[in-house]
């Protein structure tokens, strides 16, 4: 489920250290990464996507690819796992190149390589990233936005109405584990409205109120622009739902799954 991306010119791996690990509601941490490879990385702002590598634990230090070509990855599943790191996909959420840092926003779920490795992480920890680029490429024509996304995306529709310019008309659904994690201090512009939606213990899979919460809402009149990303079934279902249901044109709708429940990211 590749949408359009915008993929950077040239790009290198780039291994850091962890500077912070702050927590921010519950769920949510943010590990900041520096250290001066980071002068490889051109922000680009908005879903900017990294593959981040990060020791296995017991692991005693980081081995990143030499390769910096799509062969990578062969690179790296040719290493026993005894010496091969983790990688999982990133949003940059914010980079502050002057300090030569780079803020990731992990959702916290379980005992899984990510979310063990984000609790774990103290200041000097090695990690690596890989720029993929960015996916959110609204047309000119569009006249107002529909970003949806679960608690993996917070991070990315954070960081698009954060870059957003002061024009930008959007409704944003915004899913999140409970109420504790909705955010109170979030940057946008005056035409954003944002709906969080906690589910707070609720029998439902991530992404399953934001979906219900677009599919009963009327939407604006005229032609838009939707970004969506998530668990698997919220991004294919709000893609159906708009293209079946509301006559929305296919190349309108980007749509991302960022993870699939029940199943492992592959490295
Ligand atoms: C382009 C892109 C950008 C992303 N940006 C971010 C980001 O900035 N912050 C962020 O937190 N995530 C982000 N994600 C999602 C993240 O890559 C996945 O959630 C990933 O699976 C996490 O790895 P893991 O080691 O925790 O779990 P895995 O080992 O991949 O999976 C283990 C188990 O956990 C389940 N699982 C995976 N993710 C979640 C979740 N979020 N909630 C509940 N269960 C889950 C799986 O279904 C599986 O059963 C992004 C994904 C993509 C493709």
């Amino acid at each position: 489920m590749l949408p359009k991306m915008r993929t950077p010119e040239s790009r290198q791996m780039i291994t850091l250290e962890v500077r912070r690990n702050t927590s921010l509601t519950p769920a949510f941490s943010t590990i900041t990464l520096g250290g001066p490879e980071l002068e490889h990385l051109k922000p680009m702002g908005f879903d900017q996507m990294v593959r981040l590598f990060f020791p296995r634990e017991g692991q005693d230090g980081l081995r990143m690819p030499k390769l910096s070509s799509e062969a990578w990855m062969a690179e790296l599943l040719l290493l026993p796992k005894s010496r091969r790191p983790w990688v999982r996909n990133f949003t940059i959420r914010r980079a502050r190149p002057e300090l030569g840092e780079v803020d990731i926003e992990f959702a916290l779920h379980g005992d899984t390589p990510a979310s063990a490795w984000a609790r774990r992480a103290r200041p000097g920890d090695p990690a690596g990233i890989f720029d993929m680029g960015m996916s959110y490429l609204p047309p000119a024509h569009a006249e107002w936005q529909l970003l949806a996304g679960d608690e993996s995306a917070v991070p990315a529709i954070l960081a698009i109405l954060e870059d957003a310019p002061a024009s930008l008309v959007a409704e944003v659904f915004l899913e999140v584990p409970g109420t504790a994690d909705i955010r109170k201090d979030i940057t946008a512009p005056e035409g954003v409205r944002v709906r969080w939606l906690a589910r707070d213990g609720a029998d439902t899979l991530p992404g399953g109120l934001a979906l219900e919460a677009v599919r009963t809402s009327s939407l604006r009149p005229g032609r838009f622009y939707t970004w969506v990303a998530g668990e698997a079934g919220l991004a294919t279902g709000l893609r159906r739902h708009l293209v079946r249901d509301r006559g929305v044109p296919k190349p309108d709708i980007a749509f991302f799954g960022y993870w699939r429940h029940g199943r492992s990211s592959p490295g």
